[in-house]
């Protein structure tokens, strides 16, 4: 009789949370211990992030909770600290009071993703908005709101221009459907703000390359660059940020801007917990082999974006997660195979296609080897990646908001109803002596991220009889 051995996936993306989903189908409940760990409770689908920060989607829309998605793994909320292969294993935190656990393992699956790259800029990862997360989705469409509410006073007329001018770093995926969500919905909000015109605003895309969307080839990589000049966002290729202040950016061509609101997309690498392991390689991702196995590390194995995985032609798969979720299903059925004793299988997978959204129902994209731009490639766009999206519920209301958005201008709700710990609740005017004296410790509202300027927000009390919808 074996004993039954303990899976321990972490990091709750693409990659961990298909990794469980398959291990569930293959492994019977006798044969192993499922678990995973993840640092937040939902599986975030990051091609449509962008439609969040432009208000065309509702911001839970595109995030399915991990619970829902997986039947008898144990999931745990925490974040993975330390990861010991010598000893087998890891160290977590969780909790309000950050306590430590270790999880011990037979079979570590490292999908712990990436988080985005600053390069060593001094005061960039302070003052800039990224795209990679939810929150930072969010902060985004708070901050465009925030900015418009500040430029609107005449009092603001001295200030408008730096509070209108917008740079975005990074002219690939992210940084292009970034840019022309941020078009799209500044030009549509502008319209509820009296004072101000679509003149005031300065969108400024930064490529480092030659061409835009360098993974589509030069011909799409110019016909968006055509689309977004078109609309008159200020494309800049060939430049970089070489340094920003509280008042603005400089390129490396000496260009200033003036602006207080940047955001960068100009690059990710892996995770810092997967980065500072001793057998990460010189860019912090952890080398595998065609079966996804880390080499010389007894039951390890790596996938996503934190791993480089060769693609048995000289080269490396890309970190997408088209990738990810496939390299998921070959790791799983390759710790089964080791497991019982079969043979192992190598990953191969040549990337179906490439689609992207930029804005104004235009899109471009390459799909089994063919280009396409216009309507038709913003709409397979939206059709493609809505089949993918998990879960129905979730596939409908995006069409329902997709639907809405047609019809009806960019909402422009902020949403901060957040309420510092330090700004204390006035004590009621109906105080019962017989009740024990308020706990403030207990009543503080926990922190789900960082506001403007680096300002706490936190997360807002329910409120009897609010809408299920806030
Ligand atoms: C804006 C944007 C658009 C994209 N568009 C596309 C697209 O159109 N098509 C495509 O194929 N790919 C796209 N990608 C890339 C795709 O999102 C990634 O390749 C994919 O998410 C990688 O999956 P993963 O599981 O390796 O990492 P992730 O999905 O990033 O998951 C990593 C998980 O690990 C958790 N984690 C990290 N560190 C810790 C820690 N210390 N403790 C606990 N948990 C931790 C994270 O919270 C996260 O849940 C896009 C990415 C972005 C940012």
């Amino acid at each position: 009789m074996k004993r039954r051995q303990t899976i321990l996936i972490l990091g709750g993306g693409f990659a961990g949370v298909e990794v469980a989903r398959e291990l569930e189908k293959l492994l019977s409940p006798d044969e192993a211990i499922l678990q995973l760990v993840s640092r937040g409770n939902f599986v975030l689908f990051t091609p449509m992030l962008h439609e969040i920060a432009a208000s065309d989607l509702d911001i839970s829309t595109i995030a399915n909770p991990i619970r829902k998605m997986i039947r008898r793994t144990e999931f745990i909320v925490a974040d993975v600290e330390n990861i010991d292969t010598d000893n087998k294993s890891v160290k977590v935190v969780h909790g309000f009071e950050r306590r430590s656990h270790s999880l011990t393992y037979d079979h570590l699956v490292l999908a712990l993703g990436s988080v985005p790259n600053f390069h060593g800029m001094a005061g960039l990862q302070e003052r800039a908005l990224t795209m990679k997360s939810l929150e930072d989705a969010i902060l985004l469409r708070n901050r465009m709101i925030a900015h418009l509410e500040e430029a609107d006073p005449t009092y603001s007329e001295a200030s408008r221009n730096g509070l209108l001018t917008i740079v975005v770093a990074g002219g690939g995926f992210a940084g292009v459907e970034t840019v022309a969500g941020i078009h799209d919905f500044m030009q549509s909000a502008i319209r509820s703000y009296s004072n101000l015109q679509p003149l005031h605003i300065r969108v400024v895309l930064v490529h480092a390359g030659a061409h835009l969307l360098p993974e589509l080839g030069e011909q799409l990589g110019s016909y968006t660059e055509k689309k977004l000049r078109e609309r008159g966002i200020e494309v800049l290729t060939q430049r970089r940020l070489k340094s920003i202040t509280d008042e603005g950016v400089t390129l490396d061509d000496g260009m200033f801007i003036r602006t207080s609101f940047v955001v960068w997309a100009a690059g990710n690498s892996p995770s810092p917990v997967v980065a500072g392991l001793p057998f990460a390689n010189r860019g912090g991702r952890i080398d595998t082999n065609l079966m996804l196995q880390v080499e010389l590390k007894e039951g390890v194995w790596a996938l996503g974006d934190c791993a480089s995985i060769p693609d048995g032609n000289g080269g490396f798969h890309p970190p997408t997660a088209q990738h990810a979720l496939r390299q998921a299903r070959t790791a799983a059925r390759n710790i089964v195979a080791s497991i019982r004793g079969g043979a192992l299988n190598p990953y191969s997978f040549r990337t179906i296609g490439q689609l992207a959204a930029i804005g104004r129902r235009t899109g471009v994209g390459q799909l089994f080897g063919r280009r396409f731009s216009g309507f038709i490639a913003w709409w397979m766009w939206r059709t493609i990646y809505l089949s993918k999206l998990p879960g129905l519920e979730k596939r409908l209301r995006v069409v329902l908001d997709w639907t809405l958005d047609l019809v009806f201008a960019k909402d422009t709700v902020q949403y901060t109803s957040f309420r510092p710990f330090s700004q204390s609740t006035p004590s009621s005017p109906f105080h019962d002596p017989e009740q024990p004296p308020h706990d403030a410790e207990m009543d503080r509202p926990t922190p789900i991220g960082f506001g403007l300027g680096g300002s706490t927000i936190w997360k807002a009390e329910p409120i009897e009889d609010t809408p299920k919808s806030l």
